[in-house]
């Protein structure tokens, strides 16, 4: 099978969580699954760097924003593939560019446009598995762009989307979807599956669980979601 896995901010929130996903991922490499990984920036990582920018200014461009704020995924990804590659994995690397994506000019709130998986599937080929920077493309005018906060889970739909992964699963700090947030109110049950539809309309009254944008892109690709803990991969989530 083909995975595209999605690692939240807290999931990869410091060393130790990004060494815990890059046991996770070996896990499902060695049961003879291809991988593709998305990850976001270590959790608070995206806010610090909106805080700095601010103490210049309030006026900032939306591309110098976007440069600032894309830097946050290439981090993770890059400690992950180095985690990953010294335990003997083949792991590559790619920013949103190198994966691929490719998206209007409409800077910090970019929408995807397109996807060339040429390089995903030559890699995934050579047997490597592929760790993304979440949450950014390449815009139609040839630079950095963001998908807007929350913006990795669609990088993920999308990815699944367009290369035909059989699974996208995305590893969060909860251990699926609940009838309401789980972390205030104490009473929320948790959902064996649910379906885009109701989704969507979660996601809409805010439940950041799932990106809404990412949530109409599954629905629109027909994609396998999966929502998991990374904190107790052993716990099957929500469909
Ligand atoms: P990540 O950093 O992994 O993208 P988010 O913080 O964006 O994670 O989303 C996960 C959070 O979504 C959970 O910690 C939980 O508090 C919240 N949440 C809100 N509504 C729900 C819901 N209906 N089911 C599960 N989690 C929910
Ligand atoms: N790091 C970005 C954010 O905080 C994207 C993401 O985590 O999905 O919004
Ligand atoms: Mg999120």
């Amino acid at each position: 099978m083909l995975k595209v896995l999605k690692f939240g901010g807290t999931s990869v929130g410091n060393l130790d969580r990004i060494q815990n996903v890059a046991n996770i991922i070996k896990n499902i490499k060695d049961d003879g699954h291809d991988v593709i990984a998305v990850v976001s920036a270590m959790s608070g990582e995206t806010n610090k760097l909106v805080e700095y920018a601010k103490h210049f200014s309030n006026n900032a461009t939306a591309h110098e924003m976007d440069m600032l704020l894309s830097s946050g995924e290439r981090v993770t990804s890059a400690l992950l593939s180095i985690a990953l590659n010294e335990q003997g994995y083949e792991t590559t690397s790619m920013s949103g560019r190198e994966a691929g994506i490719v998206t209007d000019n409409a800077h910090t709130k970019a929408r995807i446009e397109s996807i060339d998986t040429t390089n995903m599937k030559n890699t995934i080929n050579d047997g490597k598995t592929i760790i993304v920077a979440g949450f950014q493309g390449v815009s139609l005018n040839g630079r950095v762009s963001t998908l807007g906060r929350g913006g990795s889970d669609l990088t993920a739909v999308a990815i699944a989307g367009a290369i035909s992964a059989d699974l996208c699963e995305i590893y969060t700090d909860v251990d699926g979807i609940y009838t309401t947030d789980p972390r205030i109110e104490p009473k929320a049950r948790k959902l064996k599956e649910i379906s885009y539809d109701e989704m969507l309309e979660l996601s809409s009254l805010g439940a950041k669980v799932l990106q809404t944008r990412s949530v109409e892109m599954a629905k629109k690709l027909n994609v396998n979601l999966v929502s998991r803990s990374s904190f107790e991969p052993h716990i099957p989530g929500t469909l």
